[in-house]
């Protein structure tokens, strides 16, 4: 599957907003948002002047920060919003729950990863099990009762010896319980829009989709 190669910090610049894809960069002063805060490229400064979006231009920003956030790309984000649109209530939260399903997306809110791209990493690498079997897949959906937890052999790596400290620091959302001494987790509930903290109107995803 392709997969954007690029600066991911232009990104954040694109969309005018931290989308925090770097780890801990993100937290520090060299994050490439806080030292240029408008669009990258040569006419990136003048463009933070300019008139009014269209409607259609909003639309279209709101779905690339969000397929961003979650690092996923144009085909399989349709497929996410198809299906959303299948199922039962309003369907931009379906399409927010089913990104936050994600398997990497689980492991970097548990905070084995310090981003979804590092946490995408460690599960494609074989480093995670989702109830006792190693799943290499970071789309994996995960669901409400799924243990996820680090293998035993990935705990010894220098990766996870000092992880521990790290996650007693991180908040952990509330469809999620962390086991930090033995780097689980539970899920306990599938994820709701409350449950998402992200400045996200997913409405004009669905209005983009229903063009
Ligand atoms: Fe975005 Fe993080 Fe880069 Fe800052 S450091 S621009 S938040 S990816």
């Amino acid at each position: 599957m392709g997969r954007y190669r690029g600066s991911v910090c232009r990104l954040c610049r694109r969309e005018g907003m931290k989308l925090y894809l770097k780890g801990e960069r993100c937290y520090t002063p060299k994050c490439a948002f806080e030292r240029r805060p408008y669009p990258p490229g040569i006419h990136g400064q003048a463009t933070r002047f300019r008139r009014k979006q269209s409607d259609y231009a909003l639309q279209l920003r709101e779905k690339q920060k969000v397929k961003r956030i979650y690092g996923v790309m144009e085909q399989q984000f349709r497929n996410y919003f198809k299906e959303a649109s299948r199922r039962k209530g309003l369907t931009g939260t379906m399409l927010l729950s089913i990104l936050e399903s994600r398997l990497d997306n689980v492991v970097y809110r548990l905070g084995f990863a310090d981003s979804r791209a590092q946490a995408r990493q460690l599960v494609r690498h074989g480093h995670i099990e989702v109830n006792g079997r190693k799943v290499d897949i970071p789309s994996y959906r995960v669901k409400p009762g799924d243990i996820v937890r680090v293998r035993e052999k990935s705990r010894k790596s220098a990766f996870f010896r000092d992880r521990a400290e790290i996650m007693a620091e991180r908040q952990v959302p509330d469809w999620l319980e962390v086991d930090i001494d033995n780097l689980a987790g539970r899920v306990l509930a599938r994820p709701q829009r409350h449950h998402i903290d992200l400045p996200i109107n997913e409405q004009l995803i669905v209005e983009y989709y229903s063009r």
